[in-house]
């Protein structure tokens, strides 16, 4: 039965070099289809066509190699690609390509809904069902990847882990298949150029600075305010902003590394000078980056973008304290970019 039969990629190179040892058959066979795996995403066996028939059937009997496929592919007047992939079990998850001049960006799932409940957030509407394999957000990054070469002929230069759901819930499976994008049985692409945006998960942010991870660290921060985050992201009652900083304090002692926060400015919610001067007091302890998003609104309108008044103020009163400002747009409006809207409307 297909349902007993083990998936293949959860085996990593050595064991399924013991594998064909134990089978009798030499363990560079597991080398092979290894790369059949992961560097040539072969979805069938029968793909593998330096492998004798018998070898293919044979695993065909042990195993199966579950494989996401790109169900829906919208791409937006402005270059954005945005896929709704189907993983194996039917469910769905988004992921984008955002290309500007210098870069190629992959933003990539990690659950499939989320777990956590920010107001803003399409994806907080869909209940978090389960999280994601390694190999299941590799493949995102290497469907992506391929849609890179084939609309803006380069590959993929950098990835985003700022798709549906929270990656430091799923911090082993991320980490997981950030190992295997950045080594070169995969797509051996530089840690440096891969972005982890959390919530602000403080116990997985000390971690991630005692596993001396070489990718970077973003915080999704919205407001330097407890009133106003516990409104906006409620989970922030749990995890308060003194402990958020606490861990980011560890974070750069540890790694030195500047922290980048993501800050979306929401007409009466966070656009008063108070809350600029909040976000300055939270973020001078390290060398911080702010990027200013620009909102991509989802149906019902209680969130709107900010007058361009207040991000005007907002970036006027970061740079005049040291504070690298960048003003991101939103892209890909006309095919429903919103973090989660691609995914409640195929129904996950
Ligand atoms: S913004 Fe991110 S963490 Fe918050 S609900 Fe949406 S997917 Fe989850």
């Amino acid at each position: 039965m297909m349902e007993n039969k083990k998936d293949i990629r959860a085996l990593t190179k050595e064991q399924l070099r013991e594998f064909f040892i134990n089978q009798g058959d030499k363990a560079f066979r597991g080398n092979q289809v290894y790369e059949w795996l992961w560097q040539k995403s072969a979805h069938y066996f029968s793909d593998m066509t330096n492998i004798s028939k018998e070898t293919r059937l044979m695993l065909e009997d042990n195993f199966v190699i579950n494989h996401v496929e790109v169900d829906t592919m919208q791409r937006s007047s402005d270059g954005t690609v945005k896929n709704a992939v189907r993983l194996h079990d039917g469910l769905i998850v988004e992921s984008v390509l955002i290309p500007t001049a210098t870069r190629t960006t992959a933003c990539v799932s990690s659950q499939v809904g989320c777990s956590l409940d920010c107001k803003f957030c399409a994806t907080a509407r869909l209940k978090r069902m389960r999280n994601l394999n390694p190999d299941e957000i590799y493949d995102q990054v290497v469907a992506i990847d391929k849609e890179s070469r084939l609309y803006h002929n380069r590959p993929l230069s950098n990835i985003v882990f700022m798709g549906m759901g929270e990656p430091l819930m799923n911090y082993n499976n991320v980490l997981k298949a950030i190992d295997k994008i950045t080594s070169s049985d995969g797509l051996a692409m530089s840690p440096k150029r891969i972005v982890v945006s959390t919530s602000g998960v403080p116990k997985m942010i000390k971690k991630m600075a005692d596993d001396e991870v070489k990718f970077k660290l973003a915080v999704s921060l919205h407001s330097a305010i407890d009133e106003v985050r516990d409104s906006i992201m409620p989970f922030n009652k749990t995890f308060p902003l003194k402990d958020l900083r606490e861990a980011l304090e560890y974070w750069y002692a540890k790694t030195k590394n500047r922290i980048t926060y993501e800050y979306v400015v929401w007409d009466g919610i966070n656009d008063k000078r108070r809350d600029v001067d909040a976000l300055v007091k939270f973020c001078k302890f390290a060398p911080s980056k702010v990027n200013l998003i620009e909102y991509n609104p989802i149906d019902d309108g209680e969130f709107q973008q900010a007058k361009s008044s207040a991000i005007d103020m907002y970036q006027e009163v970061l740079e005049s304290n040291n504070i690298t400002v960048t003003i991101r747009r939103s892209r890909g409006k006309d095919i429903d970019a919103a973090c989660g809207q691609l995914a409640n409307k195929n129904k996950v």
